[in-house]
């Protein structure tokens, strides 16, 4: 062609450039396969009232076994989804299946406990994401509160796209938490501007809490910044008593992490929440906002 008499980085580039193609063709069709043929399962997480160890709500967490037993974490395969096109079949397939498991808990008596559902920043900025929540709601006829939503800090870096986006979201009664808070682009300005109902301190910071003064002082100013503001503050990847009782102590209004419970299969959580004590009903629960 035109080009062949041109130098090297085309034989350089060309070969690596037809792997790369085929290597996301493979991905991009494994990562369709593993959505469309039930290799996705969701997992759900308790989150605790801090003071009194009631489940207030769900986080739902998205894991894919592979056909040979291999298991890869959200980690790896959200992106991967992400590079392959991806973006709204997975989106789908979540809120569908959180939408099938609020339905199942209610059924079985649990109709009170919201389901958070964790939303990439890619998927934040390319769909509408409120009416996707809103279309789900309203096909499985589940109340608005039922299904909340997790965004990180880069879903909000593009401001003039996200106000409006959250305000939607505000408006239909999806309660918005901003996931792994202190990790990302952590600007003040949107804490001022945009209405978001809880804060979760990532788990970085709350692993030092009982011991190392420097993140406990990280906690407790996440946890005073979020009050002031008039948000609720969840900490994350809690795993011992001593850092569940030095969050509490210190306001946290809710926990979640291992030494509460690990993420389960629904049949799983509907069993573990069948030996917990009935929850009071949720105008009860001083802490929670949800
Ligand atoms: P995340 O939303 O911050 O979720 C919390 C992660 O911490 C989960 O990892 C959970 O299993 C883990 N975790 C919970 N308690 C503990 C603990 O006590 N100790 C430790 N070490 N870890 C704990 P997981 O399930 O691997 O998910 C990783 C990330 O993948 C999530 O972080 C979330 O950003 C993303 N993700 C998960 N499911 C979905 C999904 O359905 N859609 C999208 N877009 N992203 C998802
Ligand atoms: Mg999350
Ligand atoms: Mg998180
Ligand atoms: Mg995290």
């Amino acid at each position: 062609h035109a080009r062949t008499h041109a130098p090297e980085p085309i034989q350089v580039f060309e070969p690596a450039m037809a792997e790369r193609a085929m290597g996301r063709l493979t991905m991009a069709s494994r990562m369709r396969q593993a959505i469309d043929s039930g290799e996705l399962t969701m997992h759900f997480q308790p989150i605790v009232d801090a003071p009194t160890g009631e489940i207030c709500k769900l986080e739902a967490l998205v894991r894919w076994c592979q056909p040979d037993g291999t298991q890869v974490p959200p980690a790896v395969f959200i992106p991967l989804c992400e590079k392959a096109g991806l973006v709204l079949p997975l989106g789908r397939w979540t809120l569908d299946s959180v939408a099938k498991a609020c339905l199942e808990l209610a059924g079985a008596g649990h109709g009170e406990l919201p389901v958070a559902l964790n939303v990439s920043a890619v998927q934040f900025q390319r769909g509408d994401v409120a009416a996707q929540v809103r279309a789900v709601v309203n096909a499985y006829h589940l109340s608005a509160h039922a299904l909340q939503v997790e965004l990180t800090e880069s879903s909000l870096m593009d401001q003039e796209r996200a106000v409006p986006a959250l305000r939607a979201l505000r408006a239909q009664g999806t309660h918005v938490s901003l996931d792994d808070f202190g990790t990302g682009f952590s600007s003040m300005s949107y804490l001022r501007d945009l209405p978001i109902d809880s804060l979760k301190i990532d788990r970085s910071f709350v692993v030092g809490v009982d011991t190392d003064e420097r993140a406990a002082s990280i906690c407790r100013s996440i946890i005073v910044l979020a009050h002031t503001l008039g948000m609720t503050v969840v900490a994350e990847g809690v795993e011992s008593e001593s850092q569940y009782s030095w969050l509490s102590r210190n306001g946290c209004d809710q926990i979640q992490g291992y030494h509460v419970a690990q993420p389960m299969p629904l049949p799983s959580l509907l069993a573990y929440l069948a030996t917990r004590p009935p929850a009071r009903p949720a105008h009860s629960r001083a802490a929670d906002t949800g």
